[in-house]
């Protein structure tokens, strides 16, 4: 693991470099979800600093296990029920798609007198098996978060279709990134690139990767649940 791990940071600096940005400025986040806390540590103690997991239970349980130097990013899809576990706990929550969702956030944070940083879910390949507002809707959900005490909008994250070219995708949220920063100039980052495709995140721009496989190796295969008196 410790090997695959310095892969992954060699690759992300040979992109870096080879688009003229600076390795520094692209952050990986070890995706851990499913991991056992043996080889989260195995990887913290490698050096790895930040990790990202995508149910609240599963972040919670972990917090609990590493040291508090730790940084952990919530990458999956939040249920507003779940925003009291994260909230203060999460470096960075990084799917927030909608204004009910970020209203629980910001509500939650309030009462706890934190300030939580977020990113804002983009669905730029229009993928309607992904979450995400569309970019059409951005602008105004952005300046309706701005709004909101007690968060902090960091930036956008995407995840793009499957069996597409990502490029054009990265490309698109970073377009987007860079406009509507003329007014938010705290949007600095960017989370974009897993493990299929995380080089080609840091050529079109990506401050933050999340990567799972390439590090930990395989995951057992998500259970999707099917339909009542589906056979086979
Ligand atoms: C699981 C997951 C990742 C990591 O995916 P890998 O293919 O294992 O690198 C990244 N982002 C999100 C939102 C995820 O749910």
């Amino acid at each position: 693991m410790a090997g695959r791990l310095r892969q992954v940071l060699s690759r992300i600096e040979r992109s870096a470099l080879r688009s003229g940005r600076r390795p520094d400025d692209v952050t990986l986040v070890a995706v851990s979800k499913t991991v056992d806390v043996p080889a989260i540590l195995a990887a913290r103690k490698a050096g790895q600093a930040a990790f990202g997991e995508s149910k609240a239970q599963e972040l919670q349980r972990k917090v609990g296990a590493l040291d508090p130097g730790t940084r952990w990013h919530f990458v999956g899809r939040l249920q507003r029920n779940k925003v009291p576990g994260l909230v203060g706990l999460a470096a960075l929550i990084h799917a927030v798609d909608r204004e009910d969702l970020a209203r629980s956030i910001a509500a939650v944070a309030q009462r706890r007198g934190v300030v939580q940083p977020i990113l804002l879910q983009v669905n730029v390949g229009g993928d309607p098996a992904k979450a995400g507002c569309r970019p059409e809707e951005a602008p105004a959900l952005l300046a309706r978060v701005r709004a909101l005490p007690g968060l902090a909008c960091r930036g956008l994250m995407t995840i793009p279709p499957h069996d597409t070219d990502p490029r054009p995708v990265f490309a698109s949220l970073r377009a987007l990134r860079d406009q509507l920063r003329a007014a938010a100039p705290e949007l600095e980052h960017l989370s974009m690139g897993m493990s299929g495709d995380f080089e080609v995140a840091v050529e079109e721009g990506a401050t933050i990767v999340r990567v799972g496989e390439a590090i930990f190796g395989p995951r057992p295969p998500v259970r999707v649940p099917r339909p009542a008196g589906a056979t086979g």
